[in-house]
């Protein structure tokens, strides 16, 4: 359960320093949130696509995590730099910019990002809790969209894709809904720039691949935060 883990009292207690060596004196906090990131495979892929955006996942599941962070060091490793000092300060080394953190999203995330922090917000393939009685364990409900909406800064994206329909159906509605979001087309997001998101959204995550292998299908619903 929760009791076992250290949530920070509030996202300044967060010394993010000790996510991101490499940014440490920039004063710089987490834009990006992968919620029940799994395994770390859209991170792992958006990482070096905006090597000066700061990531976080979050995975409540121990081992899980574990994996997520040993994973990330590895890459860390791997990819140091060979060449000069001067090089390596003003282009990071790759994959210094993603770490993750062993939490209970639905639970805490105010408690590691400040209002109006996020530019992007990732549900990926959920865990679809499809029993109607279980329908309140659902990451997309109407009390923690507005957490979402809180985190996130207008003008940010929330990113949904799911391969059960019903779900997809659900987090739709809900994200429709409610005042503070509205959706935005696939298309338009491409025309802004940010087709490497979600191409990285539809097949970076081991989740996104496992659907492949079986042929099944995915739903995307992207919303923008907008002001009110
Ligand atoms: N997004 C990943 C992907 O696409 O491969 C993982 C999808 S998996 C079906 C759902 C993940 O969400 C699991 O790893 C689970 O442990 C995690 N999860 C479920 N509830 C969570 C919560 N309240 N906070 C953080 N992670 C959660």
């Amino acid at each position: 359960s929760d009791h076992s883990l250290d949530y920070p009292t509030s996202p300044d207690a967060v010394d993010w320093a000790i996510h991101y060596p490499a940014f440490a004196s920039s004063g710089r906090a987490p834009e990006f949130a992968d919620v029940g990131c799994g395994f770390g495979g859209l991170l792992i892929a958006l990482a070096p696509l905006y090597p000066d955006v700061l990531m976080l996942g979050l995975e409540i599941r121990v081992q899980v995590s574990q994996y997520v962070q040993d994973r990330i060091a590895a890459l860390r490793v791997s990819s140091q730099p060979q060449s000069s000092p001067d090089i390596a300060e003003t282009h990071p080394a790759p994959y210094q910019n993603v770490s993750v953190v062993r939490a209970n999203a639905m639970k805490f995330l105010p408690n590691y990002f400040a209002k109006h922090s996020l530019s992007a917000l990732f549900f990926l393939f959920p865990d679809p809790h499809f029993k109607s009685r279980k329908h309140k364990a659902r990451i997309i409900s109407p009390t923690l969209l507005a957490e979402y909406a809180y985190v996130l800064r207008p003008g940010g994206i929330v990113y949904t894709i799911t391969d059960v329909h019903d779900l997809h159906l659900w987090m739709d509605s809900h994200l429709k809904n409610f005042p503070l979001f509205e959706p935005v087309s696939e298309q338009v997001l491409r025309e802004e720039g940010k087709g490497p998101i979600i191409d990285a959204v539809y097949t970076s995550t081991e989740e996104g691949k496992k659907v492949e292998r079986n042929n099944g299908q995915k739903w995307l619903a992207c919303f923008r935060r907008i002001e009110p």
